[in-house]
């Protein structure tokens, strides 16, 4: 888990698989190997942060540790905006 950003591991992120998932930060990772094996046909995910990066499931959780946008975003959830995303 070394290679995720948990900044605020009590915030809810929505799955890129099926946005009426709303997961915790701490348990996003799991969920998401999860909802990628229930949801085969999906080939790209958006990633948490930014929708416009678009990439394959098994590359979003490498992505989001190192996606330029995450520390804004959860800088942004702190002020109570995540709303805005
Ligand atoms: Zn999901
Ligand atoms: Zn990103």
């Amino acid at each position: 888990m070394s290679l995720f950003i948990f900044n605020d591991p009590d915030n809810f992120w929505m799955c890129p698989f099926d946005p009426n998932h709303k997961v915790l930060a701490k348990r996003f990772q799991y969920h998401l190997v999860r909802c990628a094996k229930a949801n085969p046909t999906i080939r790209r995910v958006k990633c948490v942060f930014n929708a416009s990066h678009l990439m394959r499931p098994d590359e979003l959780i490498k992505h989001m540790s190192t996606c330029p946008d995450s520390a804004v975003l959860s800088g942004l959830a702190k002020l109570g905006m995540y709303t805005t995303f």
